[in-house]
């Protein structure tokens, strides 16, 4: 069983290698991959239609929503 096997990439995604998909607590915005791969982000709730906004790398390995401010969470 290799259930957690080191560097497996369920997304197998270039642009997604080193972290997980980014979304906002605070106003709902998501990241998500569009079926040729490019990396889009979209809000909750909303159309699924890339809203050209990018989470901005933060301190560390942390991310910032571009819409709100608020920390990142992954996954
Ligand atoms: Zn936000």
């Amino acid at each position: 069983m290799y259930l957690h096997r080191r560097g497996y990439d369920a997304f197998d995604c270039p642009f997604l290698n080193d972290r997980e998909l980014l979304g906002c607590d605070s106003c709902g915005l998501l990241e998500d991959v569009d079926i040729t791969g490019r990396l889009i982000t979209y809000k909750s709730g909303e159309a699924v239609f890339d809203s050209g906004m990018r989470f901005e790398k933060g301190e560390g390995n942390t991310h910032v929503c571009p819409v709100c401010g608020a920390p990142a969470r992954e996954g």
